[in-house]
């Protein structure tokens, strides 16, 4: 019979080899003195490097790590929900691999778990940030900026490091979206929330896992995915133009029948190429819409599992439910027959 455990620790893991002995041995640290049942959920992203090695030979060491090794990089946030999946725990504690979310934060956090009135979210804020380019902190800036205006939600200062109560995964676990941005879906969930403050270390090795391009592709699903105002955008800047419109053909008709000749070409060149960026970007904001339609629309997998590591046959079965496209085309049918 398999002990249900109370806490679960959830950990995307890409390229991490060299730091995941001292992570682990700062996790069994603070968690063994807490007296109760945890297991620990490594998810390898499907690393290039011999970070997969290593959790074999670390799952040997600690029977309560659980290994799960993706069929390729999918990207954290895929593998973090592939991890929460296989979560069993109550109070289920979401972190990065690098050491950049201190485990010795970790007590602190379930002790506002357990307190009374017992919060459902325990998130842990940063106060600082660890060395960053400047256009890393920049970007970082005008994107929380432009979410906060466009979604309401603000994530100043959010990071992944959480605490979940078992109510809040079950929550989550009911958003089926295939496009993920776990900062934004833990947001939307409401629930009550404390804080806690922590400030950033720099990197245990190496530098950041997120490249350019995937921090670029992240921050467009997380204003997609809780904004709509970018396609308002379009028909407001159309309906700009409209009046500009309105005016120089009032303009130009005046001109005429007066019979005065308009040498306006620079005019004309400079509205074409206004209208014509304009008409560009609104058609790449559409663009990028129904890119997101499609992609939840076809249904695949969030992730694919190529192997696990002290993970029981029945908990796999999660593999086979998430997300669920019975249910899913089921429901894309019934809606589309009460439209
Ligand atoms: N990570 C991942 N898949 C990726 C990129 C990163 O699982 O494609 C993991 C990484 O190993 C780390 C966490 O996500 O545990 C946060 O990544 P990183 O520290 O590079 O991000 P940063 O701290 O720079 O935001
Ligand atoms: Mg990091």
């Amino acid at each position: 019979m398999t002990i249900t455990p109370v806490y679960s620790v959830v950990i995307p893991v890409y390229c991490e080899s060299q730091g995941l002995f001292k992570l682990l041995q700062e996790l069994y640290q603070v968690l063994t003195p807490l007296n109760k049942e945890f297991e620990i959920i490594l998810i390898d992203d499907g690393s290039p490097d011999n970070t997969w090695l290593i959790l074999g030979q670390l799952c040997l060491q600690y029977p309560s790590l659980k290994a799960v090794r993706l069929s390729r990089n999918f990207g954290k946030e895929y593998a973090l929900s592939a991890g929460l999946e296989l979560a069993k725990g109550e109070a289920i504690i979401i972190m990065d691999g690098d050491l950049q979310h201190p485990p010795a934060l970790i007590p602190a956090m379930v002790n506002m778990w357990r307190s009374i009135p017992k919060p459902d979210i325990v998130e842990a804020v940063k106060t600082r940030r660890s060395q960053e380019s400047f256009f890393t902190r920049a970007g970082a800036k005008l994107f929380y900026s432009f979410l906060h205006k466009t979604s309401g939600y603000d994530l100043r200062g959010a990071s992944d490091y959480k605490l979940f109560d078992r109510k809040v995964l079950n929550a989550w676990s009911r958003m089926g979206e295939h496009n993920l941005f776990f900062r934004g879906m833990s947001a939307w969930l409401g629930f009550n929330r404390v804080q806690i403050p922590f400030e950033v270390p720099d990197r245990l090795s190496g530098s950041t896992r997120w490249s350019t391009k995937n921090l670029i592709k992240l921050a467009i699903t997380g204003v997609t995915s809780f904004s709509s105002l970018p396609l308002h955008f379009v028909t407001f800047s159309g309906g700009i133009f409209l009046l500009v419109a309105v005016i120089i053909i009032l303009q130009t008709l005046w001109l005429k029948l007066i019979g005065y000749a308009v040498n306006g070409f620079a005019t004309v060149i400079i509205l074409l190429l206004i209208i014509g960026s304009l008409l560009m970007i609104s058609l790449g904001i559409i663009g990028i819409y129904i890119a997101r339609i499609y992609d939840e629309v076809k249904l695949r997998p969030r992730y694919l599992i190529s192997e696990t590591l002290n993970v029981l046959n029945s908990e796999q079965d999660f593999t086979e439910s998430r997300p669920d496209p019975e249910a899913k085309l089921d429901r894309f049918h019934r809606s589309s027959r009460s439209n």
